[in-house]
């Protein structure tokens, strides 16, 4: 960064267009984004911090992703899907969720959808492979690695970067790079969003997230498990092989011990914690440690300018959402700007971008709440978090159709609501169930009957909601 932010940008000439599009940050967003725009005949350039080395052969992180069918359908018409080895790929058929040591869980099966799976697990390190090859290929794309970007500013006409390359001697003068339409993919943590002075809202769970590939005894039939523990949260993913991912999430504080841990203590530490439910486990990988904090900026698009992938929203992991939303958000704006293109409108401008703003706000802000929701109903370890949160296990477990609308929304078939919602004596017997479920201090408060409206005073005193400030 300059001392003087904006010195090096020279205000009266703009430098001419070196591309359609800058995108800086050469991760799986930016550089699927490339592609997109390159196959809607658009020019682009992408800047990259790293060096190439390190974008051209990604080094395992750690991360296996969950992708959903429409994230998997947007991957393979830009023929990415297809580059990855069948190997890594592993199909996720049924998720369970479970609530301290108890046997009560909710159950999900893509086999009730008529899917052969929820959605698919893919190491990290392979969709960025994918995302590097798939630019490599396409001679709209220039990717330009081991570069600082040192100012970047949103003029009238255009957009302007200047920067330098990694160890550049000093003095060495900027480069200056100007384009219609600057593209901020550069993380959670954008340095571009804040210097182009769009806010984003950012919740720091205090929580850090160890991730960790163990191999196992007993077979896991495709099934996925997140288990919540006092204290802390275990994600049990299956991959190919008699292989699972462990997600433990817990107290930043507590992360140094467990990452200190020998591989042997850390894998018996997390046969325990999941009840040896896949026999005896053995660390396979090295453990990787990232701390939560969900980020969900102000907005997505201004006059020349437009924030994708975890820049514009940084999930908490635990719905497995943030790089589905990021393909989401490259099918929509790619689509836009292509259609600009076309029809001889300005890209940069905001008449552009506004429909990618609006619609990329519509599909992530729900989700965004409602998971920054389940991780604070969900990492409560007062008694009443826990009654509450094993009444929503009870409720939606009983309730075909919110289950249904779920496995829906994963699989990316239109769900279906009302031919399946049951009638009110279903709904009644459904409620008989539920209360066997319920714990003791919840039971009684259950409604009899459901025909007959409950009396307000017996109606059940679930912990205050958290105040919508608290979700962001
Ligand atoms: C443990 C864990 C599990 C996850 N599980 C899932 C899941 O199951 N499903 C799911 O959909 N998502 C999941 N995610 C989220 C997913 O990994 C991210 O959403 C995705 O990687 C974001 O990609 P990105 O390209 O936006 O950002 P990043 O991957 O952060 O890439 C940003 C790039 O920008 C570069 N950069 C940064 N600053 C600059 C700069 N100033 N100049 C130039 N370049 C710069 C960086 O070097 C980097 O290459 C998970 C995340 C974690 C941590």
């Amino acid at each position: 960064m300059t001392s003087n932010p904006g010195a090096d940008l020279a205000q009266d000439s703009l430098p001419p267009a070196a591309a359609d599009v800058l995108v800086i940050g050469a991760g799986p967003a930016g550089l699927a984004l490339a592609c997109a725009l390159a196959d809607q005949g658009l020019q682009v350039t992408v800047l990259e911090q790293q060096e190439e080395a390190a974008i051209a052969a990604p080094r395992p992180d750690g991360r296996d992703i969950a992708m959903t069918h429409r994230a998997l359908g947007i991957m393979e018409s830009l023929g990415l899907w297809q580059r990855l080895p069948v190997a890594e790929v592993a199909p996720l058929r049924a998720a369970d969720v479970h609530d301290g040591h108890t046997p009560r869980q909710l159950h999900f099966d893509a086999g009730k959808a008529g899917k052969e799976a929820l959605g698919y697990l893919v190491p990290n390190h392979w969709l960025r492979q994918v995302a590097y090859d798939g630019t490599k290929a396409r001679p709209g794309v220039t990717l330009r690695c081991g570069v600082q970007v040192l100012d970047v500013q949103a003029e009238p006409d255009a957009a302007q970067v200047s920067l330098r390359a990694n160890g550049a001697a000093p003095g060495t003068p900027a480069e200056q790079l100007s384009a219609p339409l600057l593209v901020c993919a550069d993380s959670r943590f954008s340095t571009t969003r804040r210097r182009l002075g769009i806010g984003a809202s950012s919740r720091d769970f205090g929580r850090t997230v160890i991730v960790a590939r163990l191999s196992h005894e007993l077979e896991h039939n495709g099934t996925a498990h997140e288990c919540f523990r006092a204290g802390n949260t275990l994600a049990i993913l299956p991959m190919n092989g008699r292989q699972v991912s462990a997600v433990v999430t817990l107290r930043s504080s507590e992360a140094p011990e467990w990452m200190a841990l020998t591989p042997e203590a850390f894998a018996t530490r997390v046969e325990a914690q999941f009840d040896r439910r896949l026999g005896a486990m053995v660390m396979t990988g090295e453990r990787h440690a990232y701390p939560l904090v969900a980020v969900y900026a102000h907005r997505f698009a201004q006059h020349r300018v437009a924030l994708i992938g975890d820049a514009a929203v940084g999930m908490h992991p635990v719905t497995a959402h943030g790089y589905n939303f990021g393909l989401y958000g490259v099918e929509v704006l790619s689509r836009q700007l292509g259609e600009a293109r076309r029809h001889g409108r300005d890209i940069g401008a905001m008449d552009t971008l506004a429909a990618y703003d609006s619609e990329h706000r519509r599909v992530t802000l729900p989700i965004y709440l409602g998971t920054n929701a389940v991780v604070t109903l969900f990492t409560d370890d007062r008694s009443v978090a826990r009654m509450a949160r094993q009444a929503v296990i009870a409720v939606a477990d009983h309730l075909p159709p919110l289950k249904s609308a779920i496995t829906h929304q994963l699989t990316g078939q239109r769900p279906n609501l009302l031919p399946t919602l049951p009638n009110l004596p279903e709904l009644g017997s459904g409620l008989g169930k539920l209360r066997e479920l319920l714990p003791d201090g919840l039971k009684e408060r259950l409604p009899a009957d459901l025909p007959r409206p409950p009396a307000r005073s017996r109606l059940p005193s679930l912990p205050p909601l958290p105040k919508l400030r608290d979700l962001f």
